[in-house]
């Protein structure tokens, strides 16, 4: 095929029609202008759209409560007692890990303090933590707050990891001399499993091994990978991650979030750690005046009775996951996003620059584009066009293509408007 013929909307039609996984499009609502047509929406990884499936989920668990009162939590149809079991295998198949590893409580930033609380365990000598410098605000305050807790000033606790003078991307080799020169001081790393701002993918395996290589605890925020990336979170021997189920995985605003302990700490009963009534043996939780009995693995790290109502909204979506599969979610990604990618390279002009990396091993969905000179009107104008991306300042506009519900013809009808813009 010729670059011009590539580069055509018959193009991108013809490779809509061979995908496989199109007619999933249709499962969503994608919103609409008020002529009737659809929104290019490349927000995903900010907020996923709405399987049309939801309502029905969370209809049901709405009738079971009408119908049942407190009775809900044993006779609904899907029994409210041990609702979260129902998302454990799905959940653990798109993160790569084992259903005793996971577990789905809480949100994001909560999850990563439970987590800390038992996974940074700072002396006065090994007190350190690592993260990303371009590394989301609410795990920066996450951390930093954290390491006033144990008293250490995080001027000096806080190790930012980042990319070379002049560039946008991390190398694994500047954490290993972080490492290197400072590993002993350091207890924790704590990195972003794929960036939010350049979309790079890192690896993970290499990062635990460098981290454990030190004696240092290796957590992954995963909010910008799951979903999106095959993190392979067991077989990378990281101790743990969290991320939240709105972005990639479709669950709706403020959803709950995910939590990953990897099987080596499953049965350590004297990790520190907080507890509530949900951490303990479900076999006699109920019997009440009972000695605290902690669950192994993830699930012995839950507190409370969670919102069914949004876990009915998880469950929607991770069934449909679970119905395609991560593989070839991730096969037409790359397709997909190599294909944003080679009519990007096409526009005449040198004010774009793509941030994230080229190699598709190493990037999830998103592209993160960089147009000089440009502010945040560009972003309001393709707004205009309802075209939904997420502009971060000063200049870049980040556009995730997602596998489940953005089509070739998307991508081609974007550029073609932001051409028309710069
Ligand atoms: C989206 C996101 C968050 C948001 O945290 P919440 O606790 O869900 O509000 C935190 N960290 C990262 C890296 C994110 O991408």
């Amino acid at each position: 095929m010729t670059i011009a013929s590539k580069a055509s909307l018959e193009c991108a039609k013809e490779l809509d029609q061979k995908d496989k996984i199109a007619p999933y499009r249709d499962q969503f609502h994608i919103p609409k202008d008020n002529n009737g047509n659809n929104w290019i929406y490349m927000c995903g990884n900010s907020l996923g759209l709405q399987p049309k499936t939801t309502k029905k989920y969370i209809q049901q668990e709405l009738e079971d409560w009408a119908n049942l009162g407190v009775e809900g939590h044993v006779e609904a149809k899907n029994p409210w007692m041990p609702y979260h079991e129902f998302l454990t295998d799905a959940m653990a198949k798109v993160v790569g890990a084992k259903p005793l590893e996971v577990v789905i409580m809480n949100t994001l930033t909560t999850n990563l303090h439970l987590l800390m609380v038992s996974f940074y365990q700072p002396d006065k000598t090994k007190y350190k933590i690592v993260i990303e410098s371009d590394a989301f605000p609410s795990d920066r305050y996450a951390v930093e707050s954290q390491l006033r807790f144990h008293d250490f000033d995080p001027k000096e606790g806080l190790i930012e990891w980042k990319p070379r003078p002049g560039e946008e991307l991390l190398r694994l080799g500047d954490l290993e001399t972080i490492l290197d020169q400072q590993g002993n001081e350091i207890a924790l790393l704590l990195i972003g499993g794929v960036n939010y701002y350049t979309g790079q993918y890192l690896d993970l395996k290499k990062i635990a091994d460098l981290g454990h290589a030190k004696n240092c605890i290796v957590g992954i925020d995963l909010a910008h990978g799951v979903g999106n990336i095959q993190p392979e979170l067991h077989n990378s021997g990281i101790d743990f991650a969290a991320w939240c189920t709105y972005k990639y995985l479709n669950s709706g605003p403020g959803s709950l979030g995910g939590l990953f302990v990897h099987e080596k700490h499953a049965y350590n009963k004297d990790l520190k750690r907080f507890a509530g009534w949900w951490s303990h043996n479900k076999e006699t939780r109920f019997n009440m005046r009972q000695e605290f009995d902690i669950m192994p693995g993830a699930e012995g790290y839950q507190l409370s009775n969670p919102p069914i109502l949004s876990m009915a909204a998880i469950k929607a979506s991770l069934d449909i996951f679970n119905e395609v599969g991560m593989d070839a979610l991730r096969k037409k990604s790359k397709a997909l996003t190599g294909y944003f990618e080679f009519l990007i390279n096409q526009i005449d002009t040198d004010r774009i620059k793509i941030i994230t990396p080229t190699n598709p091993e190493e990037r999830g969905c998103q592209l993160s584009i960089q147009v000089k000179n440009a502010d945040k009107r560009l972003h309001q104008q393709l707004t205009d066009h309802h075209i939904i991306t997420d502009w971060r300042e000063p200049d870049v506009i980040r556009c995730a293509p997602t596998p489940l519900y953005n089509s070739f013809e998307d991508v081609y009808r974007m550029i073609e408007i932001l051409k028309t813009l710069i």
